[in-house]
């Protein structure tokens, strides 16, 4: 038989190399400004369109190449930074395989210029997939830019697989942050599509963690430092009482190098452990030195993972640097951490999440001028169809809850809204009480425990509410409806407030700002990331628009990241999260019972939108059980 196995062609032998090394845009972007550091640049420029997915360009003024070594630096395998196995034990670069042009240039356009310090005119190259189509001299000063355009261009399969504009961006934040962070003596600018999204001066690392997430993040680094001859810690953690309920900032860079480890993770999360609460993170950005000779680089292909020769004794380092760092600090715990991560709103103030009151005009006229239609109260924008549809619900959905046991779904008469019932809130009655109406006794079965759960008396037994996501539920589906039926919510007139945004969440801000206007967030830009808020809904007027804003952008970064939700959906979740009462709330009875009322007028009354349970319901039987009778 004849022999088969044959070579592949380099430009193929990319190609496979670019699938590891390049997923996405936003591994251009990194192996780009890696290159850039290795290259001694101390400014460094990311100009970035349409995501990347039109061109990803980064200008560095370091060393540049000389005209063979530009073409050198494309082929695979063609590295400057080590020359023997033993060098991999003594890197310093952040590069070392090279394979990162070659690969780049085999799925993509690609336009280099570089020149050398000495060298009074520079080198130009063309290369498309892999083919150059052009080297000339050019005039160019000292330094590198490439420019990426097209990428995936002969990859559909790739082009595809790309995720909307949004999530590539933010993966590319990510990622600027990561080398820019622990580079704080090198100038860096970040501009998308023509908005300059970074620009970050020389200076320190406290200054650069500031440029990065806003000023309002210097107050809340506490420093970290140790020496030994093993490692040398430096940086920061976030105060306890800054700590997030969901992961906020954590970087640590070993060597300058951004890392993932949930060993060394765990290390700050232990020293923490009592000074913040079991379900918060900690933010830290944490600096490690480690001779080259005690890691290992090599372990993945993207260099995320790192192995310590010593890695216990690191663990431990990092633990007490932590609690001392803390100590001196005379850092304290908040008392009230509850309290401070969620908004104390009131649950009807203002009559805002009131079930709908009179909405059908039962004189009116349409031949009359003066007869108009009663307007909905505050915020509240259900009309009269909608306000029968949530009777119909609330009455299904108590419906259900009784299924389980179909005599009870007879014997149940459930007391919902009438249309032309009184006004009041406080007089609406409770539909809870599954008796038959006017045994009052039965709408006095209402409690809360621990200012968390409401426990409410059924005839089969005792249904128990989680009282924060039941009210993330009302919300959620109210915010949802106003954007969905483009019914913009009304919006109280307030001091304006200036709210400062680090470059990354400002962006989002830009993104959801229809949809925070139509919400009743009267926000507009303000300069460079700064936003001023002039109104708000009448349930959240209380609150800082600051810790508003970011708390949203928070929520809804994790939202789209994690759950797969349309925009509207996460959006409106992100905002449900933030807006919603908190535990530890205590609520009047009338709240109680509205509230429950309002849950069960929900489409969906028994989970949140990503899933989490608000009902459970316990028989009689069942707690029968319990006591043997
Ligand atoms: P690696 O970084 O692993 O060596 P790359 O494919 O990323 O591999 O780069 C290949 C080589 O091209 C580098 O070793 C370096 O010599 C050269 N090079 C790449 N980018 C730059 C740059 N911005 N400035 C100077 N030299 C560069
Ligand atoms: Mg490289």
């Amino acid at each position: 038989m004849a022999d088969i196995i044959q070579l592949l062609p380099d430009s193929i032998a990319n190609q496979i190399a670019a699938g590891e090394v390049i997923q996405r845009p936003a591994s251009v972007v990194k192996e780009l400004m890696e290159n850039a550091l290795d290259a001694g640049a101390n400014s460094i420029q990311l100009i970035v369109k349409d995501a990347g997915r039109t061109l990803i360009q980064v200008i560095d003024n370091g060393k540049g190449m000389s005209e063979t070594d530009a073409r050198m630096s494309l082929e695979r395998h063609a590295t400057s930074k080590i020359s023997s196995a033993d060098d991999l034990f003594h890197l310093n670069t952040m590069g070392f395989r090279g394979e990162a042009l070659a690969s780049i240039a085999s799925i993509a356009h690609l336009e280099m210029k570089t020149a050398q310090i000495e060298a009074t005119i520079g080198t130009q190259l063309l290369v498309e997939g892999s083919k150059v189509l052009e080297q000339s001299p050019c005039a160019f000063q000292q330094g590198t830019s490439i420019a990426v355009k097209n990428l995936f261009f002969n990859v559909p399969a790739r082009r595809k697989f790309l995720k909307s504009d949004q999530i590539e961006l933010r993966h590319i934040i990510d990622e600027f942050e990561r080398v820019a962070l622990p580079n704080p003596h090198i100038k860096f600018t970040f501009h998308h599509n023509n908005n300059e999204l970074f620009h970050l001066e020389k200076g320190g690392f406290r200054q650069r963690i500031v440029s990065v997430f806003g000023k309002r993040y210097n107050e809340k680094l506490v420093p970290v430092e140790e020496e030994t001859d093993i490692v040398k810690i430096s940086g920061f953690v976030g105060k306890p009482e800054a700590a997030k309920k969901t992961r906020g900032e954590q970087f640590f860079f070993v060597n300058r190098r951004f890392i993932k480890s949930s060993y060394l993770h765990h290390a700050v999360q232990e020293s923490m452990r009592e000074l913040i609460p079991g379900n918060a993170f900690a933010s830290y950005f944490l600096m490690l030195e480690v001779n080259p000779e005690f890691i290992d680089v090599n372990i993945h292909p993207t260099k995320t993972e790192i192995k310590f020769e010593d890695e216990r004794a690191i663990y431990a380092l990092l633990r007490s640097a932590i609690r001392r760092g803390i100590g001196t600090n005379n850092v304290f715990p908040s008392l009230d951490f509850e309290q401070e991560s969620s908004f104390d709103v009131p649950l009807k103030p203002s009559g805002e999440i009131r079930a709908p009151q009179i909405q059908i005009n039962p004189d009116y006229n349409p031949f009359h001028e003066s007869n108009q239609a009663p307007k909905s109260s505050g915020g509240n924008t259900y009309n009269a169809k909608e306000s029968s549809e949530r009777e119909r619900n609330n009455l299904e959905n108590w419906q259900k809850l009784y299924a389980s046991n179909p005599a009870m779904a007879v014997a149940m008469k459930p007391h919902v809204f009438a249309q032309n019932e009184s006004a009041q809130g406080e007089q609406q009655s409770f539909a809870v009480h599954p008796e038959t109406q006017g045994q009052k006794e039965s709408s006095k079965a209402v409690f809360q425990l621990h200012g968390k759960y409401i426990l409410a008396q059924i005839k089969s037994g005792v249904v128990l509410i989680h009282q924060s996501r039941a009210h993330e539920r009302i919300l959620f589906e109210r915010y949802l409806h106003a954007l969905n039926e483009q019914q913009a919510w009304s919006q109280q007139q307030l001091f304006p407030q200036t709210v400062q945004l680090s470059a990354g969440d400002a962006e989002l801000i830009r993104e959801i700002m229809n949809e925070l206007q139509f919400i009743g967030i009267g926000i507009h830009e303000f300069g460079k990331n700064t936003f001023v808020v002039q109104g708000m809904p009448s349930h959240i007027e209380n609150t800082d628009a600051q810790t508003l804003l970011e708390g949203v952008v928070e929520q809804y970064k994790n939202t789209m990241q994690s759950v797969n939700l349309q925009k509207n959906e996460a959006f409106a979740l992100a905002l449900a999260r933030k807006t919603a009462i908190s535990t530890h709330k205590i609520l009047q009875q009338e709240e109680l019972k509205q509230l429950i009322d309002e849950l069960f007028a929900c489409e969906n009354p028994s989970t949140t939108a990503n899933g989490k349970a608000i009902i459970h319901t316990f028989s009689l039987n069942e707690l029968d059980k319990l006591f043997n009778t």
